[in-house]
């Protein structure tokens, strides 16, 4: 049993934390990373599920300014997600954790498709569960899918992995007077217009009560911290 209030979390990652200090593509060095900062919670006996999305790859808007209808645009960035996870499966794996990919559209001979009573015997079982290809459907982001897939589950929370430090009343690199809010709610956030998720996914975690922790990934050891009980990040609330 863990030493924490959380006993299952799912882990939301963008696209371009897996590029690292690159533009685009997929880093080895950070893969490392990731896939140790993942263990670290799983060392502290947490189930872990993952949302990856896909904007070091592709975004169905940018194939909208090339002409490419946005409903096919998306399955491409889709399409990313699971070469995400594959990448990030594969690292995981590489270190001893095991691990499943379920997908939301089938592909049957890279990943089972996604099928929430497997998912939630595997995350029971100590396997980290990685949902890719999003919700399956183009005109959603990969942070609508984390919000689906959470409340599915039944996770305690998403994390949230940002590049600072929790959520700001303003943007702190333009805004020197800009505050970090230790706790906000669902509605304070919607109110202010603060870019946490998308209006979709944050509606969706106020509706089914789940809470959204937002912390700055590239600070080592921070996914323990927060399972441990420290104040780190922000946490999107009731
Ligand atoms: N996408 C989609 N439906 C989904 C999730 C993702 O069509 O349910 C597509 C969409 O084109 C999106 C891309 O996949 O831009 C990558 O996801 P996202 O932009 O959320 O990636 P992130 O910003 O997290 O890297």
């Amino acid at each position: 049993m863990a030493a924490t209030t959380y006993q299952r979390i799912l882990l939301k990652l963008s696209g371009e934390v897996l590029a690292g200090p690159n533009e685009s593509g997929i880093d080895g060095g950070m893969l490392d990373y990731l896939a140790k900062e993942v263990r670290s919670a799983v060392e502290l006996g947490v189930q872990v599920a993952i949302v990856i999305g896909a904007g070091n790859i592709f975004r169905g808007v940018q194939g909208q300014q090339r002409g490419i209808p946005r409903a096919s645009g998306d399955l491409m960035g889709m399409l990313g997600t699971v070469i995400n996870s594959v990448a990030l499966q594969e690292t995981l794996e590489s270190l001893g954790l095991p691990t499943l990919i379920q997908t939301a559209i089938p592909m049957g001979q890279i990943a089972e498709p996604f099928h929430r009573k497997k998912a939630v015997q595997a995350l029971t079982q100590g396997t980290i569960v990685i949902f890719a290809a999003g919700t399956g459907h183009p005109f959603f982001t990969t942070d609508t899918a984390a919000a689906l897939r959470a409340v599915e589950i039944e996770a305690n929370a998403i994390f949230k992995a940002t590049k600072v430090d929790g959520i700001y009343s303003a943007d702190p690199v333009k805004d020197p007077n800009a505050v970090r809010f230790d706790r906000i709610s669902y509605a304070d956030v919607l109110q202010r217009q603060l870019k946490v998720m998308d209006l979709t996914a944050i509606s969706f975690c106020l509706e089914h009560d789940m809470p959204i922790v937002v912390f700055d990934l590239k600070t080592p050891g921070n996914i323990q911290r927060i399972l441990s009980g420290e104040a780190v990040g922000t946490v999107v609330h009731k």
